[in-house]
């Protein structure tokens, strides 16, 4: 059928994309690049975990309504017209418009009406990229009835014409950039680039013009900035004296453009600068890292794994607390704060380092979980004198090095900074969540065994590189003058 006019195909699965980088929904409408989308273990997990709520709110479903599964575009219509009670796996093409999508569900109100209906592992409708699929449904249905999301946690909601505003920026933008024929210009950004299925692609590009958004700190904004007073990639920022640089938006203040200075000398030369003097707290140090499960039947996040290593004369002692099964997540909690009172009897300077706010916010977490604020172990673990140190603070605070993100492995596996290496190259939060979830449904009493030992060889390993870091910050090489 020939359209009316001629609106690219627009889909609401572009969404997702499209809120990441309005290069990569171009990138995948074009699809002129020869780029392999691979999918790794835990993409497929989270992919399996999908349908598998799709199929559970399928279940649902059919313990109230008649379900008649739609094979096409013309069946959808005829089942509409025949006003079937559910339509599972509809699909919806509005020619004139140029839009293609397919709700999980359209459900039939008693108004007559169909509500479009989708399964979402999400927590929350919030979404940017659902309030605009469920409202795209809803501008193709032409009702005003809300569409309906089925969330991970098994709970329902609702997205009515409050996500109209975000669903036409998102057609009128996806039809201006699909109209064009030339790929967006973008900014490079770390965190969205590189797990990108199209980073091979756009890094060099980046690169070669030394497009200051590389530089860690320097976000679009502050980019866009720069270039405007003159200074337009990253040699030019390198050889500029930040006492002389002016504010620009996102980058004011002296520290703030000594750190972007010396950021771009170190991505050039490799060079690692100190900024100010490395503070770490005296006393006994213990290295501690949490491993969590996000996939639950019910959506909250369950700690298995809560890791510890304990220095003493004697070498290193890694401990641990396990649970096998989400079922048990309060008994490891529970096991977690007796072992941190066993800790805190033996060590009264106790100083309990990890990596990132995430420990600490897992632990607030847990409390209220459990409504245990008041929980004399809790009120001292998030009290004023907490024993928990964030190692990623004196690094932020004092150190400007050659990496693109701070995260811990980005730091301790440098080989010019602390040149620590895990035994499993291969190995990070991702992989370990999907190790606990095969271990969750491996039957066999001997492959479940390799398994744990090899989460909790991961898990000692984020420990040792907390110990190397702290080590690598005590260094002469760090603390001469
Ligand atoms: S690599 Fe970065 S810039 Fe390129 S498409 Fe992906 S997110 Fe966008």
């Amino acid at each position: 059928m020939i359209r009316n006019n001629d609106y690219p195909i627009i889909r609401p699965s572009d969404a997702v994309a499209w809120s990441e980088c309005i290069r990569r929904v171009w990138l995948d409408n074009k699809g002129e690049l020869d780029h392999e989308q691979t999918e790794d273990a835990f993409d497929q997990l989270v992919k399996d975990r999908g349908l598998k709520h799709e199929q559970q709110v399928l279940k649902l479903l059919h313990e109230e309504y008649d379900i008649q599964e739609a094979t096409s575009v013309e069946h959808t219509q005829l089942l509409i017209a025949q006003e079937t009670e559910v339509i599972y796996q509809a699909q919806l093409k509005n020619d004139d418009e140029g839009f293609i999508g397919y709700p999980d569900f359209l459900i039939r109100n008693k108004s007559g009406e169909y509500q479009p209906a989708d399964a979402k592992l999400s927590l929350s409708e919030k979404k940017k990229s659902i309030q605009i699929q469920l409202g795209f449904y809803r501008k193709q249905l032409g009702v005003e009835l809300p569409a309906i999301v089925f969330l991970g946690d098994g709970s329902k909601a609702e997205i009515g014409a409050e996500a109209n505003k975000i669903t036409e920026k998102f057609i009128n933008e996806m039809r201006l950039l699909l109209a064009d024929k030339q790929e967006p210009s973008v900014r490079y950004s770390h965190s969205k680039c590189s797990t990108c299925p199209y980073h091979d692609y756009c890094k060099p590009k980046f690169e070669a013009k030394e497009e200051l958004s590389l530089i860690y700190g320097i976000q679009g904004r502050a980019a866009e900035g720069l270039e405007k007073i003159g200074i337009k990639s990253i040699t030019e920022l390198a050889n500029i004296n930040y006492e002389n640089l002016p504010d620009v938006p996102y980058l004011k203040g002296s520290l703030k453009k000594k750190r972007a200075v010396f950021q771009a000398q170190a991505y050039l030369d490799g060079s690692i600068h100190k900024i100010a003097p490395i503070n770490l707290p005296k006393g006994t140090w213990i290295h501690f890292d949490i491993e969590d499960y996000a996939l639950t039947m019910d959506g909250n996040k369950h700690v298995y794994l809560w890791g510890f290593l304990v220095s003493s004369s004697s070498g290193n002692e890694f401990e641990y607390v396990w649970t096998d099964k989400e079922d048990e997540d309060k008994r490891g909690w529970i096991a977690f704060l007796k072992m941190i009172e066993k800790y805190r009897s033996i060590y009264n300077d106790l100083v309990l380092a990890h990596f990132s706010q995430h420990e600490r916010s897992t632990i607030r977490l847990y409390a209220e979980r459990y409504d245990m604020l008041e929980n004399e172990t809790v009120a001292y673990l998030l009290g004023q004198d907490s024993p928990l140190f964030d190692m990623q603070k004196p690094v932020l605070e004092s150190l400007v090095l050659p990496i693109q993100s701070y995260g811990l492995k980005d730091i301790c596996k440098h080989p010019e900074l602390v040149n620590f290496q895990w035994q499993d190259a291969d190995s990070n939060g991702a992989w370990s969540i999907v190790k606990y979830d095969h271990f969750l449904n491996e039957k066999d009493v001997v492959r479940r065994e390799i398994l744990k030992k090899e989460i909790l060889m991961y898990n000692k390993d984020d420990v040792k590189a907390t110990l190397r870091l702290e080590e690598w910050l005590r260094s002469d090489e760090l603390n001469k003058n």
